[in-house]
């Protein structure tokens, strides 16, 4: 059960201010990409479990828990009447990568290519492919798969089918029962009912990350009415996650409050992500001042922290949602809910339809998320920022303008 239940865990942000737990670590000792010995025969080995036929892939994939990525060449699967065949552009970096490539929930399926947050060029589709044509510019997120039948997939909650299939290190059924590979790789082939549209107003590289960090809280401020103008929004943390629910409760008219330990993180919310007020969360005065003035909270810190304070600050009958996944138990005192009629609800990622209307809202809205475009040849050296928060606020691999190298070595 658990196992199962880490591999639908998603835990994308990592705010400064929360610095310890899961997704923290200290700093990594600088290290160049080791090269496994007897390479050759390690490549062998992986195309043999390879399904023959399909689509030839470069890719970047770990191959143990060092969480090192280096060119991994494999094929994807073959394509099927309803697949659509991706040239990937760009793929951001969730910190959920960083625990599959390092393998923190222990069920990484090596060698590891990761990336959910997928933005590309339709290059191909199936005969049976209704929605989606060659050109077309498109969206992948945190799954390409579910069992379509269970009452989660008929009600339009994919992102909650146990059936779930994850882009990256999942088990993909239509492909011999092979991992998923994700998209650290130049191409992909999906399912078109997992494939998003990318509407023509966004830029590419800022829409990546929106495919994952944007979906898991805009998907849910409309399930708690946390979409209403004149609304007040607190957020807390404000790492990848957080900053885009700032973005998005200010584009619905929300009054939002970034919570942060961090007091030097003032000025970056206010006056560049837009956020009406911020609320240091060590800071007694402030919190007490703010009591009861809050119609929901995002809460996106990964590290264990106190929510009592937080829930102080909802009105009553008040929504606080979680979204990061922090490795201890919170601490959740009844009196903290019971006498305002409070909710604490989770939330991972978003179904397919959720996703699709986040992006027309972001095309709507001009909502990015803030990325630092890299090539592929500093991705380890971004894993190792990544785990120091060292990112504003999102690494996203420039794929396509990449040469992704050879897996050949002498
Ligand atoms: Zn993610
Ligand atoms: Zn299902």
């Amino acid at each position: 059960m658990s196992h199962h239940f880490r591999a639908l865990i998603h835990s994308p942000s990592l705010p400064v201010p929360f610095s310890h737990g899961v997704g923290v670590s200290a700093a990594s000792p600088s290290r160049a990409p080791r090269l496994p010995r007897a390479r050759a025969s390690v490549e062998k080995r992986e195309q043999a479990m390879e399904e023959p036929g399909g689509a030839a892939a470069l890719g970047w994939a770990a191959r143990d828990a060092t969480g090192v990525l280096s060119p991994y060449n494999f094929s994807r699967r073959v394509p099927r009447d309803d697949d659509v065949t991706i040239k990937i552009l760009y793929c951001g970096i969730c910190h959920t990568d960083l625990h599959i490539i390092k393998n923190h929930w222990g069920n990484s399926m090596y060698p590891v290519v990761p990336g959910h947050e997928i933005v590309g060029v339709v290059t191909g589709v199936g005969g049976g492919v209704t929605r989606f044509k060659p050109g077309d510019t498109v969206g992948v997120g945190y799954f390409v798969g579910s069992c379509r039948s269970c009452d989660s997939c008929g009600k339009g909650n994919e992102n909650y089918c146990a059936g779930v299939v994850l882009t990256s290190n999942g088990v993909d059924r239509a492909h011999g029962g092979a991992a998923t590979k994700g998209g650290f790789s130049d191409v992909i082939v999906v399912n078109e009912h997992y494939v998003l549209r990318v509407p023509d107003s966004l830029p590419l590289d800022r829409t990546a990350p929106l495919l994952c960090a944007g979906v898991t809280v805009y998907s849910p401020m409309m399930r708690h009415g946390l979409n209403e103008p004149g609304k007040h929004l607190g957020v807390v943390g404000l790492g990848g996650l957080g900053h885009v629910a700032v973005k998005v409760g200010k584009a619905f008219g929300m009054k939002v409050t970034v919570i942060s330990t961090s007091p030097s993180k003032r000025q970056e919310a206010v006056e560049h992500l837009g956020a009406d007020e911020f609320l240091v969360s060590r800071d007694p005065e402030q919190m007490k001042a703010a009591t009861g003035t809050m119609d929901g909270i995002i809460d996106t810190v990964s590290a264990w922290h106190p929510i009592t304070p937080l829930l102080a600050l909802l009105k009553p009958l008040g929504q606080m949602v979680v979204v990061g996944v922090p490795n201890k138990p919170l601490e959740l005192p009844v009196y903290a809910i019971v006498p305002g009629g409070k909710g604490v609800a989770g939330n991972s990622v978003g179904s397919v339809g959720d996703c699709q209307a986040m992006l027309e809202f972001a095309g709507k809205h001009g909502i990015g998320a803030e990325v630092e475009v890299i090539k592929m040849d500093y991705v380890n050296t971004a894993i190792e920022r990544l785990e120091k928060n060292d990112v504003r606020y999102r690494f996203v691999i420039d794929v396509a303008g990449s040469s992704l190298g050879s897996a050949t070595y002498v």
